[in-house]
């Protein structure tokens, strides 16, 4: 059995069964089944070893993590996750790696109900390639273009969490012993925000998923829909850790600037404003507003209260 064969036997029956994966696994393509009055949503994203991971991370994280990134992409579009594909360049074939990613990958995309449907394999420098396949009712996709001049803006959850982890697995920053486990299982195994993402269709004029931070992350909702963004600093949501283990300039550094949190960046109109709370309690997740879109296009003013708030912005680095 040739190497390359071997890696495809981690991934042959990887992730949830679905029906309408007619063909999945095992054919030049997969077939796969669109109900009707849907439309398909796709979306890809790579991981680099020495850009966006360490090499030597647990591989049971890199398999969670690659397939969390594509279905929290899929969550900001309101989409209900369906089908993943895999494009994988390692350097060599380490069947505990190999072993270990594939759980990883598995139990997570079981866990969002999404079948891997097909993939490739290559020998290179190592890179993870995922991509993901959504469903969302015709029409009703989220988008970054449709905030408007008086909207809120609101996230989902806490902000920062996986940048203290980044910096606590440098050695960086430290964390006290009983907030560590909930900072780096932020940081190493993030969540999508999926059943809120479709919990918003009907409410948000735009969303998107963090990745790169707020202050950055913004500013494509901002461009896309032509407007500008007042944030209140103050309203930032922070997790106890956070709060616990950095200084106020350091929080606000890392709720603004630190990436990999994968909660969702949303705007919703006044008239909806009221039902928000009561549609979204089920979900547990909290949701915070932070601030309004304003009309002078591609002004992002930061206050802290009624204080201005000077911010210098360190574009989130996923590796340093
Ligand atoms: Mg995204």
């Amino acid at each position: 059995m040739g190497e390359f064969e071997l890696i495809s036997r981690y991934f042959s029956n990887s992730g949830a069964r679905r029906q309408d994966a007619a063909i999945g696994v095992g054919d030049d393509g997969a077939v796969l089944q669109i109900r009707d009055g849907y439309d398909l949503v796709v979306t890809t994203d790579t991981m680099v070893a020495g850009t966006h991971f360490f090499p030597d991370d647990d591989p049971r994280a890199l398999g969670h993590k690659l397939v969390t990134v594509n279905v929290s992409d899929l969550a900001a579009m309101g989409a209900e996750p369906a089908w993943l594909s895999l494009a994988l360049t390692l350097p060599a074939v380490d069947e505990d790696w190999l072993a270990a990613f594939s759980a990883g990958l598995h139990e997570t995309a079981e866990y969002y109900n999404c079948q891997l449907v097909g993939g490739d394999t290559t020998r290179g420098p190592m890179s993870l390639t995922m991509i993901a396949k959504g469903i969302v009712p015709r029409g009703k996709a989220l988008t970054r273009s449709g905030a408007k001049v008086g909207d809120y803006v609101y996230v989902t959850g806490t902000l920062g969490d996986a940048a203290l982890g980044l910096k606590l697995c440098q050695g960086l920053h430290e964390v006290s012993k009983k907030h560590q486990t909930h900072i780096l299982q932020r940081f190493h195994y993030p969540s999508a925000r999926v059943a809120l993402g479709q919990a918003l269709r009907n409410i948000a004029s735009s969303a998107m998923d963090l990745s790169d931070g707020l202050y950055s992350d913004i500013q494509h909702i901002m461009k896309r829909s032509d407007v500008g963004a007042s944030i209140d600093v103050s309203r930032l949501p922070l997790s106890q850790a956070v709060k616990d283990s950095c200084d106020q300039t350091t929080a606000m550094q890392l709720a603004l600037s630190g990436g990999e949190d994968y909660e969702l960046l949303f705007t919703v109109p006044e008239a909806k404003r009221g039902s928000l709370d009561v549609l979204l309690s089920p979900y547990g997740t909290p949701v915070s507003c932070i601030g309004r879109i304003t009309g002078v296009a591609g002004k992002l003013e930061l206050k802290h209260g009624e204080q201005p708030f000077s911010y210098q912005p360190t574009g989130f680095v996923h590796f340093v």
